[in-house]
């Protein structure tokens, strides 16, 4: 359905085009701005503005940063910068995710996706240049490889293990297995191979 406001229906072929958004939702949300529009789209759109000029890629480490400072979040900047472990995931939502676990608060890398030909995903937008720099220069010991148990995780992780194997460190990636609480005559093949495959010795022997 369209309507006839030009700006309108533009507005609404925007929001449609944010992840987990239909056409429908993407109509209720244009809707809800129009009615709400000195009190939410004015500071929203002003917002966006904001955002949009000043927040960027950090090209060291790949974490959202602001224009006017250091990059905090991943510490790619901090002046001490010698540290034992790096930890490379695919994108800020992985991070937070290992933030969540308590298990790992050390240093990220943070490609931006996975090697793809398809999105235009290369080494050099995934940072891998730069990973090799701060490899060396902060004298890491162990990177942990945690992309995605997909085909395009995995393809990423052998690039790195790769581009890596030469720099006499240790690099780990994560275990794939059984899903905690799960059963296993409900796992997929995959799943199960993998376990099965990585599976890891229990008690002293
Ligand atoms: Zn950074």
């Amino acid at each position: 359905m369209k309507f006839t406001e030009p700006v309108l229906d533009n507005l609404i072929s925007l929001i449609s085009r944010l992840p987990g958004l239909g056409p429908k939702s993407a109509r209720r949300i244009a809707l809800h701005l129009f009615k709400n529009k000195e009190n939410l789209m004015k500071p929203l759109a002003d917002t966006l503005g904001i955002a949009h000029e000043k927040i960027l890629r950090c090209k060291i480490c790949g974490a959202i940063k602001s224009v006017d400072a250091n990059c905090t979040i991943s510490k790619c900047e901090y002046i001490d910068n010698s540290y034992d472990q790096l930890c490379i995931v695919e994108n800020i939502a992985d991070m937070w995710a290992m933030e969540a676990t308590n298990i790992y608060k050390g240093h990220y890398h943070i490609l931006g996706g996975t090697l793809s030909a398809l999105n235009g995903s290369d080494p050099e937008s995934l940072l891998i240049g730069s990973l090799i720099d701060r490899v060396k220069k902060n004298n890491v010991k162990e990177v942990i490889i945690a992309t995605s148990a997909t085909i395009e995780g995995q393809t990423t992780a052998h690039y790195i293990n790769d581009s890596l194997k030469n720099l006499n460190i240790k690099i780990t990636k994560l275990a794939h297995g059984l899903p905690v609480g799960s059963e296993i005559e409900y796992l997929d093949d995959g799943t199960l191979f993998s376990a099965f495959k990585y599976r890891n010795s229990i008690g002293e022997k």
